[in-house]
């Protein structure tokens, strides 16, 4: 059986169309191999939200083309938000790649495999935590964003497809299954909200933890809290990107909701009876961004305790999108402000990671076990919130009673009981 080795860049979502893609390969009778040494073909997973992650995907095209070439009769796969962004022929510098395809495009690939029927996801890699996409695309299209350009308007997929596929995860081992899309708080289908999705997940899966990701915080399903008390297994952690809470600056942004309508959910979130973590993410240097703007996002984010997660990233000019072709170049802050307001964030950040310590200390909770011996928390998304070191190895993908020690930076420590 050959080996294929896929290669994923940017965030869960993409992680949730790899699997799909190791689907059809395995389906077609590769091997996902968790190297790249020895393989015969490799599938990289692009993204292209913004110039940096573009950036980081013309390198990593760059070492594949050179891997292709070291040996003849090597497969090269091109597939995600880059082609999907700048749609590619072969006639500009990736004559290389045997196929290129857009995100998610599992027709494309099956096509070129030549599979008569479409397969099932198999894992990539065997892991602990899966993603499942509920939708595709987005119709907010904010200012700044190139993702409804990438992948189109929203198309939620029905609850039919989603517990197939929540049970072809779960046949699979899955312990944690994360929920994504790009908005999935905007999910209906037949008139069922994404509250009501979540409960039959848990309620059809109640050993695997599931966890929400992407909600837009204008569309906050309200009926979300309840649902934790009923279900154990949806874990008690939102992760809402703001992305900023000035109004001027929102409003710019194209997001339909004001600074304090973000005060009134976190309010909210602060005051609930069960303990919360939020995960936040935000754009910094916007256009028009004044320092009496920033005063106010560093405000908010040292106000809530309830944030367990800040991801802050500097704006970027994206062609295609509304606020590239309004802005002038000095509408945006100038590097150094940037940088210096990206530290101040930091700064920010580290504060909540020691109080979250501090307030976690003595605590018994349960952590999922990613390795031997770091796991993460149920108010820590894997791979992209802090992890917990076990003082002691374990079986990866138990679920191990500890007890929280202690704190080191956004990594929690832990002795493990049982
Ligand atoms: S909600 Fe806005 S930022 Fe998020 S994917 Fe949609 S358009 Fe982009």
């Amino acid at each position: 059986m050959p080996d294929a080795f896929l290669l994923t860049l940017g965030c869960p979502k993409n992680v949730a169309d790899s699997d799909a893609f190791a689907g059809c390969l395995t389906g077609a009778g590769w091997r996902i191999a968790r190297s790249l040494e020895n393989t015969d073909l490799l599938l990289i997973n692009t993204c292209a939200f913004i110039k940096p992650a573009v950036d980081e995907s013309l390198e990593v095209i760059g070492e594949a083309l050179e891997w292709k070439n070291e040996r003849p009769g090597r497969i090269l796969i091109l597939a995600g938000c880059l082609p999907g962004r700048y749609p590619v022929d072969g006639s500009g510098g990736l004559e290389g790649f045997d196929l290129i395809i857009g995100p998610g495009d599992t027709s494309g690939l099956e096509e070129y495999l030549s599979l008569k029927s479409a397969s099932t996801p198999e894992p990539a890699g065997g892991r602990i935590s899966r993603y499942l996409k509920i939708s595709e695309g987005c119709s907010n299209n904010c200012s700044y964003c190139t993702i409804p350009l990438i992948r189109g308007a929203r198309r939620d997929r029905s609850p039919g497809e989603i517990l197939m596929d929540a049970e072809h995860l779960a046949e699979q081992g899955a312990v944690e299954i994360g929920i994504v899309g790009q908005d999935t708080a905007s999910w209906k289908y037949d008139g069922d909200s994404i509250s009501w999705l979540m409960s039959q997940l848990a309620g059809t899966y109640p050993d695997i933890w599931f966890r929400l990701y992407y909600v837009h915080p204008a569309f906050y399903p309200g009926d979300f809290l309840p649902l934790l008390a009923e279900h154990e297994n949806i874990m008690p952690y939102i992760d809402m990107p703001v992305q900023h809470v000035s109004d001027r600056i929102l409003k710019r942004m194209g997001r339909p909701y004001t600074g304090d309508h973000l005060r009134k959910l976190f309010d909210m979130f602060e005051n609930s009876e069960k303990m919360l973590s939020v995960r936040t993410t935000m754009i910094v240097g916007y256009p028009g961004e004044t320092e009496e703007d920033f005063s106010e996002l560093i405000q908010f984010l040292s106000q809530y305790r309830c944030i367990r997660t800040i991801a802050a990233f500097p704006y970027w000019p994206e062609e295609g999108t509304r606020e590239f072709d309004i802005h002038s170049p000095e509408d945006i802050p100038d590097s150094s402000t940037v940088q210096s307001r990206l530290a101040r964030i930091g700064d920010a950040a580290d504060e909540h990671n020691i109080l979250w310590a501090e307030r976690l200390e003595g605590d018994t909770m349960d952590i999922l076990a990613d390795t031997p011996l770091l796991g993460h928390s149920r108010l820590d998304a894997p791979e992209v919130d802090g992890a917990c070191c076990f003082d002691r190895s374990v079986e990866p993908g138990r679920i191990i009673r500890c007890r929280i020690t202690g704190g080191a930076g956004s990594d929690l420590t832990a002795e493990v009981l049982k």
